[in-house]
């Protein structure tokens, strides 16, 4: 196991991580966020504990309101133990840069009157140290295994474009994540016009092929990044169909074989999401778009027509049956509501509120 050695040669430089506390993926603290897995410059003491700054926010656990920790503030020593685990670079969010490639496993980070220097990489300041997080050898196994279903579905990826929890979920590989100025622009391209339209907007994508999306992600009303954690083994299974899909998926137009895949689990281990279904906390559940035939990045009922104005286009019976078909091979439940396609695949089951999506659990 690798040993991650830190020096103490700058009194700044003890380091500490904020461990998992309560059911929220992170804590509020004098009006900020402390996000868990981020990355801790100890400080003095203060009563019942001591004073951090952030030195790496683990940003995918992010508040939707509250504001990252800026300023030094006082912490409980109980949820800020010393590091021991190696740090991963993890590629930062849409919009931002890093100078350490995503990817970089970082056993030795020493402190300097200069800033950090870290295996080889010397006069890092704390700004280019800001998206390492620590990563154990159970969680490095995890994001490999998905990383390794990657590689051979889609080609190469890095441990770093992986996310992970502290309970063993890894986040559903997005290569592409769009910025707020690209998301806007989908939701313009799509004709989404009201809030509840436009909270449908794809917001990540993922491998692509001469430009078009083998799957991507969509937010809906939860914060985003909240809902896309799984076990291990239920993403690279959703990987096995992705791909499989990509090669066998009947339409003319490409853009409409593309998997939207929304909800999966909720980022905390303690519940599930407040505003989805709770099979989904098991980490092997995912919720999944019907297929249109007009190659729009939309939702679609079976029952319904679309809500846009002008769009004659909708749902696809054939491709989502035969989605269905392919994916009933290896899916453990399909919830959907068309009766034709229950009638013709009995391992799909109808349940209430399943117009507009399919429910799958590997
Ligand atoms: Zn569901």
């Amino acid at each position: 196991m690798i040993v991650l050695l830190l020096s103490t040669a700058h009194a700044d430089c003890a380091l500490a991580v904020t461990t998992p506390i309560g059911r929220e993926p992170g804590v509020e603290i004098a009006g900020g966020w402390l996000s868990r897995g981020s990355l801790l410059v100890l400080g003095e003491a203060c009563p019942g504990g001591r004073t951090v700054t952030v030195l790496s926010e683990s940003w995918h656990y992010r508040h939707p309101e509250l504001p990252p920790l800026k300023s030094a503030v006082c912490v409980p020593s109980a949820i800020t133990p010393p590091l021991d685990d190696p740090l991963i670079s993890q590629a930062p969010p849409p919009g931002a840069r890093t100078r350490l490639k995503p990817g970089t496993i970082l056993t030795e980070l020493t402190c300097t009157a200069d800033g950090y220097t870290a295996d080889g990489h010397p006069n890092l300041s704390a700004a280019e140290l800001a998206w390492l997080r620590p990563i154990s050898p159970s969680q490095e196994a995890a994001v490999g295994m998905v990383r390794q279903s990657y590689t051979h579905h889609f080609g190469p990826i890095s441990l770093g474009e992986i996310p992970f929890t502290d309970w063993g979920y890894v986040g559903l590989p997005l290569p592409r994540r769009l910025t707020d100025a690209e998301i806007a622009a989908e939701a313009d391209a799509e004709g989404l016009i009201t809030d509840t339209q436009q909270e449908k907007t794809t917001t990540d994508l993922g491998p692509q092929v001469d430009g078009v999306p083998i799957y991507t992600h969509f937010t809906g009303a939860d914060p985003r990044y909240t809902d896309l954690w799984a076990r291990p083994e239920t993403i690279t299974a959703l990987l096995d169909l992705a791909a499989a899909w990509s090669s066998t998926c009947p339409a003319k137009l490409t853009r409409a074989c593309t998997l939207q895949i929304g909800d999966l689990a909720w980022y905390s281990d303690r519940r599930p999401d407040p505003l989805g279904h709770a099979d989904h906390h098991q980490g092997t559940c995912m919720d999944i778009r019907l297929f249109r035939d007009d190659g729009s990045r939309y939702e679609a009922y079976y029952n319904q027509p679309d809500d846009r104005d002008g769009v004659t286009g909708g749902y696809s019976q054939p491709l989502t049956r035969a989605f269905l078909d392919l994916a009933a091979r290896t899916a453990r439940v399909l919830y959907f509501n068309d009766p034709v396609v229950t009638s013709a695949i009995p391992a799909v089951q109808a349940r209430r509120g399943h117009d507009d999506h399919i429910h799958l659990c590997f």
